[in-house]
């Protein structure tokens, strides 16, 4: 795992209330996850944010949920990278991918990368799972909503807020920084979502609006060496608030080669001579982390002669 060079701490991501419980929130420094996912994906300045957003927000949308064992949350626009999917479970772990991941965008006129322009316009699609893995698979729970910025942060606020209909704010940033070399890498990413319950008293809402509005840059407090408590305590000011968890949030992907040999395995017989004869082997490449697992000719031969023993 390549680490940004000024924040070598794990990521990790912090669970809060606020207000005798009226108030939820979220906290979590990703820049190691984030640059993992940049580096894996060969990610263009302006994608590379858009991943890391999206990632960032999906680990924090999950955080803020009890019961499920993997949310995907895809955004799909007419922007040219074409779409980023991202799944997380509840555990921490996250992985994520786009269709362009080359796709890029001039700066836009405050001279940021133009997440908004990369994206397009189109739909925000939220999905929860869960029981699968026990065999107690349920309906699972989808939301949908148009996208209305393309900026992510305030796509997921959206969402929150219309589909789930908790008012949300919601802050993302990814900061990426040039090396001497004109390299760039992932120098700070994470983000916060603040949420107001039904009931929630009216002054202390007032009062997290007013923080929230005045916080800065997420990015600009982790680059400092903020942790996601420090992270709550700018988004909600005077607002006292309580840390129920904090756990460590990582990219991590499900594909290994024992699977990349179970799905050739599966392939058609007749099929998989004529892999051998013609390609000497076969190369499978994961969406998710971009890991390529290749099977030689011999490990080829010894699937058809496990097949044919069958
Ligand atoms: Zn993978």
């Amino acid at each position: 795992m390549i680490l940004s060079e000024h924040n070598k701490t794990a990521d990790t991501l912090v669970r809060a209330t606020a207000a005798d419980g009226g108030v939820r929130c979220m906290a979590a420094v990703t820049t190691n996850l984030v640059a993992e996912a940049a580096r894996r994906h060969h990610t263009s300045h302006t994608v590379a944010a858009a991943l890391g957003r999206t990632l960032t927000g999906t680990l924090l949308l999950g955080a803020g949920q009890k019961e499920f064992d993997r949310l995907t949350v895809q955004i799909i626009g007419d922007g040219p990278v074409g779409g980023i999917t991202a799944e997380a479970n509840a555990q921490g772990q996250v992985r994520g991918y786009v269709r362009h991941p080359e796709a890029e965008v001039p700066l836009n006129a405050d001279g940021k990368f133009d997440v908004r322009a990369v994206v397009g316009n189109g739909m925000f699609y939220v999905t929860y799972e869960s029981g699968y893995e026990v065999g107690l698979y349920r309906e699972p729970y989808r939301g949908a909503v148009p996208i209305v910025s393309g900026e992510i942060a305030e796509d997921f606020a959206f969402y929150l807020t219309k589909s789930e209909q908790v008012p949300s704010a919601v802050m993302l940033g990814v900061l990426r920084r040039a090396r001497n070399s004109g390299e760039t890498f992932v120098e700070a990413a994470g983000g916060v979502i603040v949420q107001v319950m039904p009931g929630a008293d009216e002054r202390t809402v007032a009062a997290i609006e007013a923080a929230v509005a005045g916080a800065p840059h997420t990015t600009a407090l982790i680059r400092e060496g903020a942790q996601p408590v420090d992270l709550l305590r700018a988004a909600l000011g005077d607002v006292p608030f309580e840390v129920l968890d904090e756990r460590p949030v990582g990219f991590a992907c499900q594909c290994s080669h024992e699977r990349a040999i179970s799905i050739i395995s599966s392939i058609e017989r007749s099929e998989l001579e004529s892999i051998l004869r013609e390609d000497k082997g076969a190369a499978m490449t994961c969406h998710f982390c971009n890991e390529t697992y290749r099977l030689d000719e011999a490990a080829l031969e010894r699937i058809l002669v496990k097949s044919s023993e069958q």
